[in-house]
């Protein structure tokens, strides 16, 4: 498993499950932990004399073992080096404030996360950026004069699609960097950095860690220089993840596989089965071959989301269904153990009061099947 000169070991031959199990680890050593257990330090005992120069760890801001771990497992997944950062929108936002300067000019997602709108049109059209927001199914304007172009896809909540490899095509005509946020998706069901995107933005969240139980983000790249004015943007605001999270997320990648498996065999199951009532409505999910973004996503996806969109009608069904259902939670966020689902008009997003975000977990098929229809029934008319 040891690369050339004791470098990081080429697993890309392997497959997605061999990949994940192995991502960021160190060489085996007896006696150790596979994993080896998370490093708590503010600051480390530095050497008397040469000081920082003589051990990759000084202070804790900038140098942590178990973040380096878990970048380098993540970086494997993106094909790209990772920075880890305490949010999904702590990477996000690195990437636009480090990037933009007053009189740039960014696109990001009409139809996207909400808090990146409005972090758009509070901050960064404060400081001077034109801000253009582009629905994520396009058309999208020439690029010429752009200097960021960030897209979602799958974009959350509505599960439109965008081709990432042609828009890279066009940006890097027009001297445009373009950024691709991999959330829904995760790197093992899109590639951006391979489709030509510049940088790779994500919340590890959701489904990349997958167990509800911690906030993380991340940058992607192989553009060294970038990545290194995002480092130097992380080191100086101090957006980290703390270590016990940095190794709980790496514990549960190697899971990854396994846990995206279910969840899109359940996403399949359930897009089916809902589209199938007559009292349920605009079902979405990008693996439906009647979905409008199917033509894209079945190139470039190289696994479906565990996320199908629909409409119960109105607030009062959305309640009522979950009420009633034993094995879907009211829960925001997306992409973890336990099947949820959303009501995205109750955070502001710009749907209808019925849409629903629903997130499937890795529960048995059936099992889930059986409860939802049950809800449903129980649920009544509109
Ligand atoms: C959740 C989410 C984010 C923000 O991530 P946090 O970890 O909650 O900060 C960004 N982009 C997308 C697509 C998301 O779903």
């Amino acid at each position: 498993m040891t690369g050339a000169a004791g470098g990081p070991a080429d697993r890309s031959g392997y497959g997605d499950g061999t990949r994940c199990v192995h991502a960021g680890l160190p060489e085996p050593v007896p006696g150790e932990p596979f994993l080896p257990g998370p490093v708590f330090a503010a600051p480390y005992h530095l050497d008397p004399a040469a000081g920082p120069e003589a051990t990759p760890n000084g202070y804790g801001r900038p140098d942590n073992p178990t973040r380096r771990g878990l970048e380098a497992a993540i970086g494997e997944l993106e094909g790209g080096d990772c920075l880890a950062f305490a949010s999904g929108q702590a990477a996000i936002t690195a990437v636009l404030l480090s990037v933009l300067r007053p009189g740039d000019t960014v696109l990001l997602p009409a139809d996207g996360y909400f808090p990146v709108r409005a972090f758009a049109t509070q901050t960064l059209e404060g400081i001077g950026v034109r801000v253009d927001f582009v629905p994520t199914a396009g058309p999208y304007p020439a690029l010429d004069g752009v200097r960021l172009v960030l897209v979602e896809t799958p974009a959350n909540p509505g599960l439109d699609v965008c081709d990432v490899a042609e828009l890279a095509a066009r940006a890097r005509a027009a001297g445009a960097l373009l950024a691709v946020d991999n959330t829904a998706a995760t790197p093992l069901g899109q590639q951006p950095l391979d489709l030509g995107a510049d940088l790779v933005v994500a919340s590890g969240t959701k489904a990349l860690t997958g167990h509800s139980d911690l906030l993380l983000g991340y940058v992607a790249s192989r553009n060294t220089e970038l990545l290194a004015t995002v480092r130097a943007w992380r080191t100086t605001t101090g957006s980290i993840p703390g270590a016990f999270d940095a190794w709980l997320a790496h514990r549960s990648l190697a899971t990854l596989d396994l846990r995206l498996a279910r969840q899109s065999a359940n996403a399949a199951a359930v897009a089916a089965a809902m589209r199938d009532r007559r009292d349920v409505s605009g079902v979405r999910w990008p693996g439906l071959p009647d979905d409008p973004a199917y033509p894209v996503a079945s190139r470039q996806l190289r696994r479906m989301p565990g996320i199908v969109s629909f409409d119960l009608g109105d607030a009062g069904r959305v309640a009522r269904f979950l009420a009633a259902s034993r094995l879907v939670f009211a829960a925001t966020s997306f992409g973890g153990l336990h099947t949820s689902a959303d009501r995205r008009a109750q955070w502001g997003d710009d749907v209808s009061a019925g849409f629903v975000r629903f997130s499937c977990g890795v529960e048995d098929t059936a099992d889930l099947l059986a409860d939802l229809h049950a809800a449903l029934d129980a649920a009544g008319g509109r």
